[in-house]
């Protein structure tokens, strides 16, 4: 099997650096990486992986890196022309698109103009832009290779049987740190509680999205994006254990689910060495290490986010755009102490009822869309 080289975006989150073990795990390599502003981990990758390109997002640490890797032959970028330049840059075999938020929707499409196949854990570019993203791709011939586990789940549930014979599928969540949990006793939970994540280690944003279930929200879009699925052929199912990653039910009555211990490197490896299963740099399941598995339903009316992510799918056009736009400012918000947890889905649904939606014909709409919701909730904190 030959090499591949791979660029990738948010090199030093917990995506990037965990696609890096898997990608010296299997001797492939890096061509591009870039970072936001920790400029002292993406020095150590460079030292360590000698790619070509090195982008460093905040224009303030561009000299600084200069300065730092001097003594290397890397090309050094910065700001979102950087990161444009490297993602559509195909000496690289795919691009990992691992940065957090909407800032990775110009990078995903820059990529698909490109021609240059794409794993993508960056949901928000799905969420905010999905119609958008799916249909260039398509028009590209781009493949999209799912790293969130869940649709890493689906698409290898996918593998071999008829896409036209699929009935629906089943998102499964772990449930957070607080299922269980009333409305009264969400009220006062703290950053630390909500960052307390029971089965994954994960980004800041991304876990806090886990403990409001807006992730679940969110994966839930990504699904019917990626797998071009009705919302009544979601259904999602808490699952606390983290084991069953999802499933596929077929028109037979015929479930067929993927398993394994929770850990990224196994959706980020398939994604990377598709269709190849190749040793993973990870623990092996033992299902009689978990004893008991438990199924339940989700309950929307205390987490709130779920019930206005797929209130938001279901009215399509921009709506998904601005719950995004508006969780991403919240969570923010939420994280520096400035609001309390259950703000973060009552801004969401606020703003996704009073912004106008409209239809997304281009990048444009997406933007515009996703500006008014960030104003709308920077506006409704300050007052
Ligand atoms: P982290 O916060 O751990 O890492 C984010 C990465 O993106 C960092 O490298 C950060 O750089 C970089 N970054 C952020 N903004 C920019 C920018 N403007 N330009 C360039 N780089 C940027 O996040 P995660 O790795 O947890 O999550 C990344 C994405 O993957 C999210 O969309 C998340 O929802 C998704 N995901 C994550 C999972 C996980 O297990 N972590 C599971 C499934 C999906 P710096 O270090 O300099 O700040
Ligand atoms: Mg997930």
């Amino acid at each position: 099997m030959e090499k591949k080289q791979i660029s990738i975006l948010g090199s030093t989150g917990s995506i990037g650096t965990q696609t890096l073990e898997v990608a010296q795990a299997h001797g492939m390599g890096v061509y591009a990486l870039a970072a936001h502003h920790n400029i002292r981990l993406l020095e150590q990758q460079v030292r360590q992986f000698r790619p070509k390109k090195v982008c460093i997002y905040e224009e303030g640490q561009y000299a600084k890196l200069q300065e730092q890797l001097a003594d290397l032959p890397v090309q050094v970028l910065c700001g979102m022309e950087g990161l444009c330049e490297i993602a559509g840059d195909t000496h690289a075999d795919i691009l990992v698109n691992a940065v957090v938020g909407m800032v990775g929707l110009l990078p995903t499409l820059t990529a698909i103009s490109a021609g240059l196949d794409i794993a993508l854990a960056n949901k928000e570019t799905l969420v905010a832009g999905g119609s958008l993203v799916m249909e260039q791709a398509a028009k590209k011939g781009v493949a999209i290779y799912p790293v969130d586990s869940e649709h890493s789940a689906i698409f290898q549930c996918l593998q071999g049987n008829r896409r036209e014979q699929l009935h629906k599928i089943i998102l499964t969540a772990s449930g957070g740190p607080f299922f269980g949990r009333t409305r009264e006793e969400l009220a006062n939970v703290t950053v630390a509680d909500a960052l307390n994540h029971p089965n994954w280690s994960m980004g800041n944003k991304i876990t806090i999205d886990s403990a409001t279930l807006m992730n679940k929200g969110l994966e839930f879009i990504e699904a019917k994006w990626l797998f071009d699925l009705t919302p009544d052929q979601i259904e999602i199912v808490v699952h606390r254990q983290s084991v069953v990653h999802s499933a596929v039910e077929y028109q037979d009555c015929s479930v067929i689910a993927q398993l394994g211990v929770p850990d990224m490197k196994i959706p980020i490896q398939y994604a990377l060495l598709y269709p190849e299963r190749m040793p993973c740099p990870t623990k092996r399941l033992s299902l009689t290490d978990y004893n008991t598995l438990t199924f339940e339903k989700p309950d929307p009316e205390t987490f709130t986010c779920l019930k206005t992510a797929i209130a938001a799918i279901t009215a399509g056009g921009t709506a998904p755009c601005i719950v995004n736009g508006a969780n991403e400012v919240a969570v923010a918000a939420f994280l520096s102490g400035k609001i309390g947890f259950l703000d973060i889905g009552a801004l969401s649904q606020r703003a996704m009822e009073s912004i106008e939606k409209t239809e997304i014909t281009c990048y444009e709409d997406v933007i515009a869309a996703d500006t008014k919701a960030r104003e709308f909730v920077r506006s409704a904190i300050s007052k």
